[in-house]
């Protein structure tokens, strides 16, 4: 069942399959993995490449991990699932204890959900019915910041970034929100005059009609991929309380370490009312994700009307994602992750670096253990992809951005072998037609 002749696979996928942010008959490439260890994809022609995106965040602790692959065995060996309705299971009791213990103070209720954008849509409706539980049904809008992403549902796609979220496309179907502008302070200054007086301004005027600010703590993600003032962090949470708004913390990217700080919140010492955790949860091994929400929160949904907070995903709490989660937060907090991160963020600096002398090269940033190239004109992937490759590295660009954030068990020399393939494989992009392709030496 696990052999598959390549060009099999490849004409199956090409025949059938769609994949993420893809056209049926793209011509893109894909490649086949047939195998996958610590740092390493190995390709079904027998190649390995060095990965560099974690798979989207999520594999902190590299790919099959015998510790990880035990916990998922024995929770097999017991069961691997059970509904959630009326049962509950050690698994979820003990992970739910232990988000509550690592997350930010105050937030003591879990709610278990299948991805991150279930996560967020369960956040949203949390907001919403916790106004109307008091009294308050017109209070059921959001304040999103721009370039920031929260997933692909409906309603989460309503506080993405309306130019990198395809808004327009959706226009009439999704709920309107109020967006304020990103923040222009970096991670090391003061928040922006200008983007306070904005989020207040909405707030002053609209409060009455918001339920929430969402925000991506410190990095924004796959809006952007920026990063920015703490400062700003604690002044928008201390605007939430006077104008009366909750705060929704989306650490479905940045949570479990790696900005630097196990929770991107803890950079400006805040905590929201409701937090939305994914990703890096299972340590990339299955798909589970978490909102929390402070027990104030909890009251007024569970006191008011209707009483009972609406929604039950069918593989809630699943026990072989939570029995793997937690295996994954124990890894994490018995290593020493903080000092792994510091050595790829100084990895990150030192190797990525050079491509900010590059013409078509806008900025380099680097935050924990993300590093970002952005360019002035957006990749053509079709042609740039397959140069990572030969270069034995697996590197996803995405519109104007190369980045990295690797596994953090990534060792000096792999990292370097990362950050010189982005150096090599940028260095040799020329503009052509509003693109950046490959030149032609
Ligand atoms: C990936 C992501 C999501 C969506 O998570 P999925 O598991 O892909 O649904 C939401 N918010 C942020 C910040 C993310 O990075």
């Amino acid at each position: 069942m696990r052999e598959m002749n390549q060009q099999d696979l490849l004409d199956t996928d090409r025949s059938h399959i769609w994949h993420p942010y893809s056209a049926i008959d793209a011509d893109l490439p894909v490649f086949a993995v047939v195998a996958a260890q610590g740092v390493r994809l190995r390709l079904a022609d027998g190649r390995t490449l060095i990965d560099g995106m974690a798979s989207w965040w999520c594999v902190i602790h590299g790919y099959n991990h015998p510790a990880l692959n035990a916990a998922i065995e024995e929770q097999l060996a017991d069961m691997a699932h059970v509904m959630f309705g009326g049962i509950t299971h050690p698994p979820a009791a003990r992970l739910a204890r232990r988000l509550v213990e690592i997350t930010p103070p105050g937030l003591e209720l879990v709610f278990f959900a299948d991805s991150g954008s279930v996560a967020v849509e369960v956040a949203l409706k949390m907001a919403i019915q916790h106004w109307y539980s008091l009294g308050k049904p017109d209070k059921r809008r959001f304040v999103a910041l721009r370039s920031g992403y929260h997933g692909d549902t409906l309603h989460a796609m309503s506080v993405c970034d309306p130019v990198t979220g395809m808004h327009t496309l959706f226009n009439e179907v999704l709920p309107r929100q109020w967006f304020v502008p990103a923040p222009q302070a970096g991670v090391d200054g003061v928040a922006d005059p200008g983007d306070i007086e904005a989020l207040e301004g909405v707030l002053a005027e609209h409060a009455e009609r918001i339920a929430a600010l969402i925000l991506e703590p410190v990095a924004q993600g796959a809006g952007g991929m920026r990063f920015y003032s703490p400062d700003y962090l604690r002044r928008a949470r201390e605007l939430c309380d006077r104008y009366g708004v909750l705060m929704i913390a989306d650490e479905i990217a940045t949570g479990f370490g790696r900005t630097g700080r196990l929770f991107a919140c803890e950079h400006a010492g805040i905590a929201p009312d409701i937090l939305c955790v994914g990703k890096a949860l299972t340590g990339g091994y299955l798909t589970l994700a978490a909102t929390l929400a402070t027990r104030k929160v909890g009251e007024a949904i569970s006191r008011g009307e209707p009483g009972v907070f609406m929604h039950g995903p069918t593989f809630m709490a699943n026990p072989l994602a939570c029995a793997v989660a937690l295996a994954s937060i124990d890894l994490l907090l018995d290593s020493p992750w903080q000092e792994r991160v510091r050595a790829i963020e100084q990895g990150l600096r030192d190797g990525l670096g050079p491509c900010a002398q590059m013409a078509h090269v806008a900025e380099v940033r680097v935050l924990g253990a993300i590093g970002v190239v952005e360019l002035e004109k957006p990749v053509d992937v079709r042609r740039v992809q397959p140069l990572f490759v030969e270069q034995g590295v697996w590197v996803r660009p995405f519109g104007r951005l190369v980045y990295l954030m690797p596994p953090f068990i990534i060792e000096a020399d792999e990292l370097a072998l990362l950050t010189r393939a982005v150096v090599q494989v940028v260095g040799g992009l020329v503009v052509e037609d509003g693109c950046c392709v490959p030149g032609s030496s």
